[in-house]
């Protein structure tokens, strides 16, 4: 058992790490760890994680009772509460703001895609929990029907949460995150992802063993019931190909949230004017390109 006090000082070297790379801005973000069988370390609520120190933290009995501190624990306790709950495996949960992670999450766009090796054989699929709202029961209810397959997720309109077997394992995953959602923006704005194909998906889940990775759930290729028990990745069939292009997707299908409201497809919306009768939309560099061909044609 790592001593109470190297885990404060982890707490503080994780924190500060997160207010560093900006995964957090102000107060935001909490991070726990199992002291005990019955006993959690945690940030208290209200400081800035970039500039904590060790006798700031927390003692807490998995009901959330204040064991030890001065001051009060994070707001969003519940949430590291339900995890440790579902997952005796885990010792450590990071919860933050990644920007470029938080916002797939407020575009609604989950990093469940085959696109890098790493991601695929660590964290598997990176799911979004549904909207709730922060530091109330509502969010512990979200994260509690992804935690039993995923180490890392999206809270949508929110942030991120990682979970690990120490706590830079669970800080890691958060870096992961943010790194895959970067190099996911970038491809997209680079003209979208080719995806790793299924049967090398297949194969990497097979290195999972290979290499003693330690993976919440198999990685399946059809979508989970609610309480997902395996880990859903979009991977298209090869047929001898190892990387596929990504096909468009269709437009996205209109969404509830809890309230039960409809919100309408955003691309239909987006494009009221997009008819198909023929018209051909180009960019004015497109089109320059191709007054240039022809003049030079012409020629
Ligand atoms: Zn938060």
């Amino acid at each position: 058992m790592t001593p109470e006090s190297t885990l404060r000082a982890d707490i503080v070297e994780v924190g500060r790490r997160l207010y560093t790379r900006a995964y957090t801005a102000s107060n935001d973000g909490n991070i726990s760890v199992r002291l005990g069988p019955d006993r959690l370390l945690m940030t208290p609520k209200s400081v800035c994680k970039g500039f904590m120190t060790p006798d700031m933290m927390c003692i807490t009995d998995l009901d959330g009772r204040k064991i030890q501190g001065d001051r009060d624990p994070s707001s969003e306790m519940l949430m590291h509460l339900e995890v440790y709950r579902q997952r005796p495996d885990v010792h450590a949960v990071v919860h933050a703001h990644p920007p470029i992670a938080t916002g797939f999450a407020v575009a609604g766009i989950p990093l469940t895609k085959a696109v890098l090796a790493e991601v695929l054989t660590t964290l598997g699929s990176i799911p979004i929990a549904e909207y709730a709202t922060p530091s109330t029961r509502e969010l512990p209810a979200a994260v509690a029907r992804l935690i039993k397959a995923h180490d890392g997720m999206l809270l949508a309109n929110h942030g991120a949460l990682t979970v690990g077997g120490d706590l830079f394992a669970a800080y890691y995953k958060m870096e992961t995150i943010e790194h895959f959602a970067k190099i996911s923006l970038v491809a997209r704005l680079l003209g979208g992802e080719n995806l790793i194909a299924r049967e090398e998906v297949d194969r990497l889940q097979e290195l999972r063993g290979t290499y003693g990775i330690k993976a919440p759930a198999p990685i399946c290729a059809e979508p989970a019931a609610e309480d997902a028990t395996c880990q859903v990745v979009e991977a298209p069939i090869g047929r001898g190909l190892r990387l596929v292009p990504d096909i468009l997707e269709p437009p996205a299908p209109a969404f509830r949230d809890r309230a039960g409201t409809t919100f309408p497809d955003r691309a239909a919306t987006a494009a009221p004017d997009r008819v198909d009768d023929g018209e051909i939309r180009l960019t004015y560099r497109e089109l320059s390109a191709l007054i240039e061909e022809a003049i030079r044609s012409v020629r």
